[in-house]
C-alpha cells in the first residue's frame, strides 16, 4: 500500500507551477487558500490582510453572504440557458443595473476586455448608423497610459511597451492622447470621431486623478463635437471612489460605460456595457453576443452586487474610509512616501525609490500580513475591499508605516 499523497507546501506548489503554467504574471510568493471579508488565509495557516481586493474586483469583500447566497440558490436552480432563450433572471438584472447607473440600456458581457471590445463596437455601429461616418473611417480617441484589458485590438492602443510589443498587427482606427489634456484631445477629435473613451481615474497607471473638470471637460467637448464620451469605469466604478461611478465626482454623465470586476461579487465574471437607448439601441439580433454573457448565475451575482450598491452603504464606507487612508498615508509623505494619489478606498503611492521597488515594498508589506500590487517602479496600489474596517485599514497603514521606516 503507497502511503497517502502529502499535502504539498507554499514553496512546492510555487515551484510546480514553473513548468505547467504560462508565465503571464509574477504573482507575490503566498499561496492563497481560503478567504472572508478583507482577510486571506494561506495554505500554512498565515492570515493576511487584503488590500488590494482583485484589482476591486472584490469590492464587496471575500464570500460577502449576500452574493455568496444568491450565487448558491441559483446554482440550484438554474446556471445557463445561452442567449438562444430567455432567462428569469435577466430582466431584472438589467433592469436595476440601468436604474443603478442612470442609463437606459445594458449589453450583459463576461470581463472587462470583452466590455471594452463591446464599447468599441457599438460606437463604430453608432457612428456609421447614427452620426453617418463613412464606412471604415471611424476614429477612437483614447488616453495614453490607459488601461483597458489584454485583446489584440486593446493592447493595440496601449502606450505600455510590455502589453504591446510583439502582438501585432494591430487593429487601426485609435488616436492616442495625453491624459488630463483637454487641448490635445480638441485637436484629436474630429468628423470621423466615434468615440472618447477613457478611465475617469487611470488605475494600473497608478491611480492617476485628472484635474477637477477635465471629464467636465471631455464631456462638454464629446458634446459639441458629437461623439460619445465612453468611460471605462470597469476598475473605478460601483462604489471603489466613495460613489458609484467615479464620474460623478463631477456633474458628468457619459453615453456609455463599462462597468466589469466588482460587478460579479468576486464570484464570476461579470461585465456590461451600459448607455443610452440612442447608442445602445444600435445593435440588431446577430450583430454581437456572447455565450456566457448575462447568464443566469451571472445575471443572480450581479443582481446581488446591484442590491447592495442600492443601499449607498458601500458608497459611504469608501468616502468615510477615504478619509481615513488619506490622512495616514498623509503623514507618511516625507517618511519613505514621495506622494500619493487618493479617492476613496483607492490610492496609488509613490514610495522613495531608495526603499526599494514596489515589488520589493509589496514583499515586504506580504511578510508583514499586508497584501498589495505595485503597479510601476516604486509606486504600490492600495485599494481594500469596501467592507474593511478603520481599524483594519490603520492596521495596515501601520504596517506600511513600519516597512518604510525601519
Ligand atoms: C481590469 C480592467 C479591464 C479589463 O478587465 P478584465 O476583466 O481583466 O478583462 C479594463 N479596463 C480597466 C480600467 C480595468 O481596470
Amino acid at each position: 500500500m503507497t502511503a497517502p499523497a502529502r499535502a504539498r507546501g507554499s514553496q512546492e506548489l510555487i515551484r510546480a507551477e514553473e513548468p505547467v503554467l504560462a508565465h503571464n504574471y509574477h504573482p507575490l510568493p503566498v499561496v492563497v487558500a481560503r478567504a472572508e471579508g478583507a482577510w486571506v488565509e494561506d495554505i500554512e495557516g498565515r492570515r493576511y490582510l487584503d488590500m488590494l481586493a482583485g484589482y476591486s474586483a472584490l469590492n464587496f469583500g471575500h464570500r460577502h453572504p449576500a452574493l455568496v447566497d444568491a450565487a448558491h440558490r441559483q446554482l440550484d436552480r438554474l446556471t445557463l440557458t445561452s442567449r438562444a432563450f430567455h432567462h428569469d433572471r435577466l430582466a431584472g438584472f438589467a433592469e436595476r443595473l440601468a436604474a443603478l447607473t442612470g442609463t437606459d440600456m445594458v449589453l450583459p458581457m463576461n470581463t472587462g476586455a470583452e466590455a471594452v471590445e463591446s464599447g468599441i463596437k457599438v460606437a463604430r455601429k453608432w457612428a456609421y448608423d447614427v452620426k453617418g461616418v463613412p464606412a471604415d473611417r471611424a476614429t477612437i480617441v483614447v488616453a495614453a497610459d490607459n488601461f483597458h484589458g489584454r485583446t489584440t485590438t486593446i493592447v493595440g492602443f496601449s502606450t505600455d511597451e510590455t502589453a504591446r510589443a510583439g502582438f501585432g498587427p494591430f487593429t487601426p482606427g485609435f488616436r492616442v492622447v495625453p491624459y488630463n489634456d483637454l487641448a490635445a484631445l480638441e485637436e484629436a477629435v474630429d468628423e470621423t470621431t466615434a468615440a472618447v473613451l477613457i478611465e475617469p481615474i487611470q488605475g494600473e497607471a497608478g491611480v492617476l486623478i485628472p484635474d477637477d473638470g477635465y471629464l467636465a471637460g471631455v464631456r462638454e467637448l464629446t458634446r459639441r463635437a458629437g461623439c460619445l464620451f465612453v468611460a471605462d469605469e470597469i476598475q473605478s466604478g460601483l462604489g471603489r471612489t466613495g460613489r458609484t461611478l467615479a464620474v460623478e465626482h463631477e456633474p458628468v454623465v457619459p453615453d456609455v460605460v463599462l462597468l466589469g470586476k466588482a460587478l460579479g461579487g468576486g464570484i464570476v465574471p461579470v461585465s456590461a456595457v451600459v448607455g443610452s437607448r440612442e447608442v445602445l439601441g444600435v445593435l440588431r439580433p446577430g450583430e454581437h453576443g456572447s455565450t456566457f454573457g448575462g447568464n443566469p448565475l451571472a445575471a443572480a451575482v450581479g443582481t446581488a452586487v446591484v442590491e447592495l450598491l442600492e443601499t449607498g452603504e458601500f458608497q459611504r464606507r469608501a468616502a468615510e474610509l477615504g478619509t481615513v487612508l488619506r490622512e495616514g498615508l498623509a503623514a507618511l509623505v516625507g517618511r519613505g512616501v514621495v506622494g500619493f494619489r487618493a479617492r476613496g478606498l483607492w490610492a496609488g503611492v509613490d514610495v522613495d525609490p531608495a526603499l526599494g521597488s514596489g515589488r520589493e515594498i509589496s514583499e515586504r508589506l506580504m511578510r508583514e500580513g499586508v497584501l498589495v500590487k505595485d503597479t510601476h517602479g516604486s509606486t504600490i496600489r492600495l485599494a481594500p475591499p469596501l467592507t474593511v474596517t478603520g481599524e483594519e485599514l490603520r492596521g495596515a497603514l501601520g504596517t506600511l508605516e513600519k516597512v518604510l521606516t525601519s
